[in-house]
């Protein structure tokens, strides 16, 4: 999501004249375009304010402004207080930028209703923005606002936009888009809709209470659904799924899995999982690894918990200790690894169709991906967006790697 906003906000500085430099010192407009949802996020741009600050003072910097979650948040007048920021502004207002780089004001043009990125190999197409729900440690809800469902003909004129000038991969995202509703159509609905403008689709988060087992099948079923499944989970256990007002068990959510592994048994699983969220007690800890290896995830996103100002879980009793939730993590970790090596080891021998993603860097690897999801590395100087074929010659936990691209197919 905050990839797509920074595409957008590039765009805008475009339109207004501005070219795209790589280095701070050569830059005669910031902006920082924050994440707020750990801890960490904060930290790196309290460090990027620094380097500006300096900068500035030295006259090589001329304005800076800060956009995103952290613009949204409170922590931003601190942030102002400390640091020299010419403008801070949320997710909902990043119109504003506009005036400031001394473009008309497009209000209508940067809202949830606006053209993506268009003539890129690869678009993400925002099919709704905020969240409903109230995870006890997300600040997302607060700084995203509630969920606000795009219109179904307004996605697919965008994807077929898209399409129409060279886009052969689009990504529909959203915080929740299994919950998208629109005039009595569903996720689903839209999905099979986009399936059938868009060469290659994919979507992401999506949330196992509103995932319905339809979707799951037309993942499997769909010629042009990349078969790749990202579904966070956050913990194995029951008790703490309830303190996270997840609104699902851990049993409903293996049924899931059942249901996509049926679908799509040559599909990829990933999933989010929080260490350390207060109160979490060894015996859930043992359930979330219990899980784990029952879905046999071929990736996942580990995050130890992050207290954020503002939300329920930040003034929950029963922190777990660092070291605690660092040996936590890394069992989580060592677990996922494991599945995911042993999953991957069955690709190798295996002829497969890779869309090239990223082109080959000096060292002559291009890095792409295969209907079934994986990540793969091979040998080629296609562009991205190319198709190769190529066999799976190995494989690691993260990635597959392929040997040359077989031309007489
Ligand atoms: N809407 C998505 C969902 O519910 O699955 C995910 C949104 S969130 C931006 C991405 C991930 O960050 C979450 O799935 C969660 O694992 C993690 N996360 C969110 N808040 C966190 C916190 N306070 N501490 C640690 N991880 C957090
Ligand atoms: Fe955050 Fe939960 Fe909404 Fe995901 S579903 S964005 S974790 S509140």
């Amino acid at each position: 999501m905050n990839v797509h906003d920074s595409d957008r906000i590039r765009r805008m500085i475009q339109d207004a004249g501005y070219a795209e430099v790589q280095r701070y010192e050569d830059a005669d407009l910031v902006i920082l375009n924050t994440c707020y949802v750990r801890e960490n996020a904060v930290d790196r741009v309290k460090g990027h304010l620094g380097e500006l600050n300096r900068l500035r003072r030295e006259g090589r910097v001329k304005r800076v402004a800060l956009t995103g979650c952290i613009g949204a948040a409170e922590e931003s007048a601190a942030l102002r207080q400390t640091y020299d920021i010419d403008l801070v502004l949320g997710t909902h207002n990043t119109y504003e930028l506009a005036e400031f780089v001394g473009l008309p004001t497009m209000r209508e043009t940067y809202t949830p209703d606006l053209p993506g990125t268009e003539g890129g190999h690869n678009a993400f197409v925002t099919i709704m923005t905020g969240c409903n729900y109230q995870c006890s440690y997300c600040i997302v809800p607060t700084v995203r606002g509630r969920m606000i469902c795009r219109p179904m003909e307004s996605v697919i004129g965008e994807v077929e936009r898209l399409v129409a000038g060279g886009t052969g991969y689009v990504t529909l995202l959203g915080q929740t888009v299994d919950a998208w509703r629109h005039e009595g159509k569903r996720f689903c609905d839209l999905l099979e809709a986009v399936s059938e403008s868009a060469p290659r689709v994919w979507f992401t988060t999506s949330h196992p209470s509103n995932m319905e087992d339809r979707t799951l099948r037309a993942i499997g079923e769909r010629e042009t659904i990349v078969k790749r499944l990202h579904l966070p989970v956050q913990s194995g256990s029951d008790r703490i799924l309830k303190v996270m007002h997840r609104g699902y068990k851990a049993e409903r959510y293996r049924r899931k899995i059942e249901v996509f592994r049926e679908a799509a048994p040559e599909g990829t699983l990933s999933t989010d999982i929080i260490v350390g969220h207060p109160g979490e007690t060894e015996e859930d800890h043992e359930q979330t690894l219990r899980l784990v290896e029952d879905c046999a995830f071929d990736s996942a996103y580990i995050f130890k918990f992050s207290p954020r100002r503002g939300t329920e879980a930040a003034g929950l009793p029963g922190t777990v200790p660092d070291a605690v939730v660092q040996r936590r993590f890394l069992e989580v970790l060592r677990q996922v690894e494991q599945n995911a090596f042993t999953r991957n080891q069955r690709k190798v021998g295996g002829m497969e169709e890779i869309y090239i993603r990223h082109g080959s860097t000096e060292d002559g690897k291009a890095i792409g991906e295969t209907w079934s999801g994986h990540a793969v590395h091979v040998n080629t100087d296609a562009e991205p967006g190319d198709y190769v074929k190529a066999r799976i010659e190995s494989a690691g936990p993260h990635v597959l790697y392929a040997g040359e691209p077989d031309t007489s197919l």
